[in-house]
């Protein structure tokens, strides 16, 4: 298997290379062969016609082949062929090369020379009257092709062997550079996702390059980057997670303990100071709960149309007597104008709950919360407006992580784990909103949940579905 890819690679270059040469040898050596060919046949045919001509003079002249004998056998000797006359009887009258003379252009040799196309036959016509036909031979295996043109022919071949040779030499070199230059990339990166599969996210992605290599690289090393962030992120978790489970439990356990060693009595005071760390761990499970609900991956977000006066009136009216117990004014400042946003009414819930739950942990006896709500063209929303503790600028860019408190003695005094705005980020996020903040220390705190304002259709739509 391994350098199974540099082979290959090789392979197909030096594939490539020798058939490009010996296809390009083939078309050349035909190419040349057929121009060549073509342009002695016109040669031949030129003189073939001269011979014919003369043929003709000197039948004109001596009116009977027998004279004639001598001045043929000159002719065929001059222009390298074999010239036989035959009369209309067909019998042959002169042969410009005598038995005698025929050496080895016997009958076996002008067979060979017929199939070679070198052998021509004419009708002999003088003042248009056939007079005889006349068969004109090329003497020497190659016709017309002179020693020197041969000579020539192998040399360009020689060559273009040579070239090709040097070129598939060449190819074998480039090919197996390029192929082990690919597959060391490969190799370390095969190593670097190895060492990843391995949990050891800090492994070293980058392979030099700027080609689909290097981009893989660069893919893969983002991935290390997030699944490192991930890593950090799980075990940030976990040690908030005990640390917020350990002070309760700590508190439930020592009181248990006073009472089994009868330092404290079980009285109800006590009890109550148990049974308010024991909801504390209650309420904690369920926003760690909520919490990993409301993560984005893999949750199902069924967004539809929702009027959002309508909604906060029917939803934050149920909050009422809550806030009154307080002594907390609880407005609500909704226009006539109906705000419809595209959101998961479920979520929606959630979000407007913890919004009001803390307005009423951090406003004070005698505060006011207020909700309204807004539409700017393509986007809508409400605010929770309170005019409680507020927050320093500093907390602001913060409230939004896990476990993040503003300001840790006032927090565990109400309860809050840090867990309720985080909650509230992600259900916003995944239905496609978001959510914004401003606050002041002493002066109260807004929270703006911005939406997708959505189609009166669909707002039809939820109304003749739900009310
Ligand atoms: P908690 O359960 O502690 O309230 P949250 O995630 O809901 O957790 O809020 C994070 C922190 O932000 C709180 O601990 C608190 O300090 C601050 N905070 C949230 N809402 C308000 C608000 N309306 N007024 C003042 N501070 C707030």
């Amino acid at each position: 298997m391994k350098g199974s890819i540099a082979q290959k690679i090789t392979l197909t270059i030096v594939a490539v290379a020798v058939g490009g040469i010996v296809l390009a040898g083939l078309m050349a050596n035909v190419a040349w062969e057929w121009n060549f060919r073509r342009y002695l046949s016109s040669v031949e045919v030129e003189q073939n016609q001269k011979i014919l001509e003369a043929l003709v003079e000197l039948y004109s002249e001596e009116d009977a082949w027998s004279d004639v004998r001598h001045q043929v056998m000159q002719m065929g000797m001059t222009s390298g062929t074999q010239i036989r006359l035959y009369d209309q009887g067909g019998v042959l009258v002169i042969d410009s090369l005598p038995r005698m003379m025929m050496g080895r252009h016997g009958r076996r040799w002008q067979l060979a020379q017929e199939q070679r196309g070198l052998v021509q036959t004419y009708a002999l016509e003088v003042a248009d009257k056939k007079v005889g036909t006349v068969e004109i031979t090329r003497l020497g295996q190659w016709g017309l092709w002179s020693p020197e043109a041969l000579v020539f022919r192998r040399g360009v071949l020689l060559t273009a062997a040579g070239t090709g040779l040097v070129t598939v030499v060449v190819a074998i070199f480039a090919g197996s550079a390029l192929a082990r230059r690919m597959t060391v990339r490969l190799e370390r990166l095969t190593r670097a996702a190895e060492k990843l599969g391995q949990g050891e996210v800090h492994a070293d992605m980058a392979v030099e390059g700027d080609d689909e290599l290097a981009l893989l690289g660069l893919t893969m090393d983002r991935l290390a980057g997030r699944l490192s962030e991930q890593d950090r992120l799980r075990k940030k978790l976990t040690s908030d997670i005990s640390h917020e489970l350990r002070t309760p439990l700590a508190t439930i356990q020592s009181y248990l303990e006073a009472f089994r060693d009868g330092v404290l009595p079980m009285d109800g005071r006590n009890l109550a100071a148990v049974l308010e760390e024991s909801d504390r761990l209650a309420r904690l499970v369920d926003d760690l709960q909520e919490l990993s609900g409301a993560e984005p991956t893999g949750k199902r977000v069924e967004l539809q149309a929702i009027e959002l006066n309508g909604f906060l009136t029917r939803e934050a009216a149920l909050a009422r007597p809550l806030f009154a117990q307080k002594g907390i004014e609880l407005a609500f400042a909704l226009g006539e104008v109906p705000v419809v946003v595209a959101a998961d009414e479920a979520m929606l819930l959630k979000v407007l709950r913890n919004l009001l739950s803390n307005a009423h942990k951090y406003t004070a006896e005698g505060g006011k919360v207020e909700l309204l709500t807004f539409a700017t063209g393509e986007e809508a929303g409400f605010l929770v407006r309170d005019n409680g503790l507020g927050m320093e600028a500093e907390h602001l860019p913060h409230i939004f992580e896990r476990f993040y408190r503003a300001d840790q003695s006032r927090t565990r005094g109400t309860g809050g784990s840090g867990i309720g705005l985080a909650i509230v980020q992600e259900l916003v996020l995944s239905m496609g909103g978001r959510v914004e903040v401003e606050s002041e220390p002493g002066r109260g705190s807004l929270f703006r949940i911005t939406l997708e304002a959505t189609t009166m259709k669909l707002r039809s739509a939820v109304r003749a579905a739900g009310g």
